[in-house]
């Protein structure tokens, strides 16, 4: 047994682990320009059917009780939101550390902080390439200079996994920084080779939305008159927060491209690109918006009052005692800042309750009725459907990742992403009997 049925099933989330688990260098992970993400190469003459490729591999199952067995993370009734100790705004003391991040630099700066009170011998993080556009690698920052090249973060696939080979080589204690599914692969690897388990003292969380594939890129850019051959690289969160696009084409010049749209066409043009149509297929099926195995998860502070907001801030999930110290100990050491947040806000600019991760079960159903592979869970509290009309989009997802295949036909693909945010809005976000009460109060009165 290999990761070859894994990637067959379009359950590949480009992770990484199953290269460095195979004893013997049978498995190479690669960038596949037809799928527009990473995916691993088995060379059957060389694999002897271990299986310890595929018993890493979180595409295929994430039985998350088993991997909190170790976390020590006490997760309440409903999954969804993992265990909260608090919640929090966060910023980057240092300006050019707050001025380079994706967010308010709460991550780099936590790491810095733990360099200089050697706490820890390097950092598990992830840096962006400038010579291909789809090239990023995952390495080890041992000092703060290496470090300050991992910031900003990066929406295409990136196979972090390969870095264990590294580190199963190398004392001392480390810091992982990693999406959930990331974070799901390093527990499961940590199974199989125990030995890293004591030197990895810290998992930093994202929330994620969702990997994007290039197959995004050769649809949006176009349309903004790029051509994307000519692409060299790509940062996704250049400048003043919330940062835009920022393109490296192979003569040298540089293209930024903003996320305020001036008409709807192209406000509906970026979200069938970004916030739909192209994600990783076994990204449609993640559980784990909240990487709610990780010490700390990190986001985007998404909240109305920060709508103006130039240099940027971190919105924080605390969820382990160690977390919950090392983020007071660099706050009094003057490393980071701190503005309350409230949970409920926390997890309504999350989200949850509205998007594909916390509907699971809905997407479980329609999947399976579609005959389509959906990954083995098991929950540790209960997970519920949040929204009944949630259908309709899972429905929508099972259509356009049809559709997508077929360049010929994507012109199919703002219809949908039409049809469905129409949906959305009447019986999601409004409460139908309002929208209705609002409709019929605008007609009479
Ligand atoms: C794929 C992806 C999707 C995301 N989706 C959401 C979302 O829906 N909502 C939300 O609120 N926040 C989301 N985030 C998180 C957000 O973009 C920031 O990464 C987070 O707020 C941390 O910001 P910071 O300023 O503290 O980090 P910085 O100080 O800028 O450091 C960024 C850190 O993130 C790591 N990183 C960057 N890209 C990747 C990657 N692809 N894989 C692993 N590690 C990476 C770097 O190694 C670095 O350590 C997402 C992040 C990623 C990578
Ligand atoms: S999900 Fe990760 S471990 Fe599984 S096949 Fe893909 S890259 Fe390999
Ligand atoms: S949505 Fe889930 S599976 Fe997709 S990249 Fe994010 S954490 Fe990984």
């Amino acid at each position: 047994m290999n990761v070859s049925n894994v990637v067959n099933n379009d359950l590949c989330l480009s992770c990484g682990f199953c290269e460095p688990a195979c004893p013997n260098n049978a498995v190479n992970i690669k960038f596949d320009t037809q799928k527009g993400y990473h995916i691993p190469e088995i060379n059957e003459l060389k694999c002897d059917n271990s299986g310890l490729c595929y018993a890493v591999c979180p595409g295929v199952e994430v039985d998350f009780s088993e991997l909190n067995s170790n976390r020590k993370c006490t997760i309440p009734e409903f999954q969804h939101f993992g265990n909260v100790l608090s919640t929090s705004v966060l910023f980057a003391n240092n300006r050019e550390i707050r001025k380079n991040a994706a967010s308010g630099g709460f991550i780099t700066a936590l790491i810095n902080y733990l360099f200089d009170s050697k706490q820890i011998d390097g950092a598990i993080v992830t840096k962006n390439s400038y010579d291909q556009p789809f090239n990023p690698v995952g390495y080890i920052a041992r000092n703060k200079e290496d470090l300050l090249k991992s910031q900003m973060s990066i929406y295409h696939t990136v196979p972090m996994g390969k870095v264990m080979t590294e580190l199963q080589q190398s004392s001392g204690k480390y810091v992982f920084v990693g999406i959930a599914c990331q974070t799901h692969g390093l527990l499961k690897y940590m199974q199989i080779f125990p030995e890293i388990k004591d030197k990895i003292f810290l998992i930093l969380g994202t929330f994620c939305g969702g990997y994007q594939t290039s197959l995004a890129h050769e649809y949006y850019f176009p349309k903004q008159g790029i051509d994307i051959s000519k692409m060299k690289s790509i940062d996704y969160r250049y400048g003043e927060f919330p940062g835009q696009f920022n393109l490296g084409l192979n003569n040298g010049e540089k293209i930024e491209i903003g996320r305020r749209f001036k008409t709807k066409k192209k406000a509906n043009q970026y979200s069938v690109a970004f916030n739909s149509s192209f994600y990783v297929p076994r990204c449609y099926t993640c559980a784990d918006k909240g990487n709610i195995l990780s010490d700390i998860t990190a986001g985007d502070p998404w909240l109305p009052k920060f709508k103006n907001e130039k240099l940027g801030k971190s919105l924080i999930v605390s969820r382990t005692e160690l977390g919950e110290k090392l983020i007071n100990e660099a706050i009094n050491s003057g490393y980071l800042t701190k503005e309350d947040a409230k949970f409920k806000d926390v997890m309504d600019v999350q989200k949850f309750d509205r998007e594909r991760h916390g509907n699971q079960l809905a997407y479980k159903k329609v999947f399976s009725f579609f005959n389509k592979p959906y990954p083995k869970y098991s929950f540790i509290g209960k997970v519920k459907i949040y929204n009944r009309f949630v259908y309709f989009r899972v429905v929508a997802d099972v259509i356009r990742l049809n559709i997508r295949e077929r360049k010929s036909l994507w012109f199919l693909l703002r219809p949908l992403y039409f049809v469905e945010s129409q949906i959305k809005n009447y019986f999601i976000n409004n409460k139908p009997l309002e929208y209705l009460a609002k409709r019929l109060k605008g007609k009479w009165s």
